[in-house]
């Protein structure tokens, strides 16, 4: 075991604050990473402030990780010591059933283990995050970061760019597809320059008019003000495909209702509280409504290559990481361009 520092939260009304804990020293299989940014997602707000009801304490957020590998163990492959990598929302799961077979471990029969906040079966406590200053993690869920990224921006793709690329590419959104993302936030605005790159036709839904340059900078052919009732309307019935991106509760229905004929709406947001559908909606037009967690290993190495290749990244605000009480702060004002990325050098030894 090696000596760690990170930020944690102790309790669900208290701002997170220096929290020194142990890591465990790599197995043959581990990979131990210098953490140089984490991104900050709504998820590790709801689990700070335990809003899912889940949380266990002392909770140290984060599941957007980029780093440089420090060591690996004597069974380690596929990565070396310098070499640029991420880590998602998953650290390991069962390996064997038939979801982890598939790649698909976020949907691991017997649980995936998160990145926090899940129990660590090699210290018998719990998983922590990456508000730290390294982890160490089984290589088979170390992901390849290409040089070219630069690493503050590519550390949201983990968590915001896999949550989004996912659904878009299993929904199909493409050319000839009307697709709409709903709120611009860390998900949003990586959904945004994802549906844009798969070639459909784009438009954002927000709350916040101010963000409506930014949004059609960010790959939106079309601003709708969403608490605009006339604006909405006149979108009736005419979307393929709507991902929603919402940390709050809003109304469902208002989206259901814009959707054509076996239209989706894939819900990503994880309010604190559930929604009411009206089933009528949905009946009407044979609609459906789902939901998507992250995405598996392989389609998340998927999309960091596609991010190399097409040079996408994150619109990042590198913060310290002190300034992460303030910034959860801003992020529930809907006020972040459009992820905040801690810098980890801020972190003092
Ligand atoms: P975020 O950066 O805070 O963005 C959320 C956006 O939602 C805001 O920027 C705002 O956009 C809109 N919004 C906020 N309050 C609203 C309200 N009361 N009514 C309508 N719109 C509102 O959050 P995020 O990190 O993108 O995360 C979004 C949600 O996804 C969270 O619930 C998070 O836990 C969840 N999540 C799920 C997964 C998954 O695998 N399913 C993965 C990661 C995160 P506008 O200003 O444009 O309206
Ligand atoms: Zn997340
Ligand atoms: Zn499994």
């Amino acid at each position: 075991m090696f000596s760690c520092i990170g930020y944690a939260a102790t309790a669900p009304d208290q701002p997170l604050a220096p929290f020194s804990f142990e890591r465990r020293d790599p197995t043959p299989e581990d990979v131990e990473i210098d953490i140089l940014y984490c991104g900050v997602c709504h998820s590790d707000l709801h689990m700070a402030r335990n809003e899912w009801g889940v949380s266990t304490y002392p909770v140290v957020p984060g599941h957007e990780i980029v780093g440089r590998v420090k060591r690996v163990g004597s069974d380690v492959t596929r990565f070396k010591a310098g070499d640029l990598v991420g880590v998602g929302c998953m650290v390991d799961s069962c390996r064997t059933c038939s979801s982890c077979k598939e790649g698909l471990e976020q949907f691991c029969e017997a649980g995936m283990i998160g990145t926090y906040n899940a129990p660590d079966k090699h210290t018998g406590g719990m998983t922590y995050g990456g508000y730290s200053k390294s982890v160490v993690v089984y290589e088979g869920f170390v992901l390849k970061i290409a040089d070219t990224l630069d690493p503050a921006a590519a550390a949201p793709l983990l968590c915001a760019g896999i949550t989004t690329y996912s659904p878009l590419r299993h929904w199909k959104v493409g050319p000839g597809k009307k697709v709409g993302i709903v709120g611009l936030g860390g998900l949003g605005h990586m959904g945004l320059k994802f549906a844009h790159a798969f070639g459909a036709q784009v438009a954002l839904f927000t709350t916040s008019p101010s963000k409506a340059e930014d949004a059609k900078r960010l790959g939106a052919d079309t601003v709708i003000i969403s608490t605009n009732a006339d604006e909405m309307k006149a979108h009736a019935g005419s979307f393929d495909f709507i991902l929603d991106c919402v940390s709050a509760p809003h109304d469902i229905n208002a989206y259901i209702a814009l959707l054509k004929r076996d239209g989706t709406i894939v819900s990503v947001g994880v309010p604190e509280k559930p929604f009411q559908v009206v089933t009528m909606g949905l009946v009407l037009g044979r609609r459906s409504f789902a939901g998507s967690l992250i995405g598996g290993i392989p389609e998340t190495q998927e999309m960091l290559d596609f991010c190399a290749e097409h040079g996408i990244t994150s619109d990042v605000e590198v913060i310290k990481i002190d300034e992460i009480n303030t910034a959860y702060e801003r992020m529930l004002k809907s006020d972040v361009k459009y992820r905040f990325a801690i810098d980890m050098a801020s972190l003092a030894a």
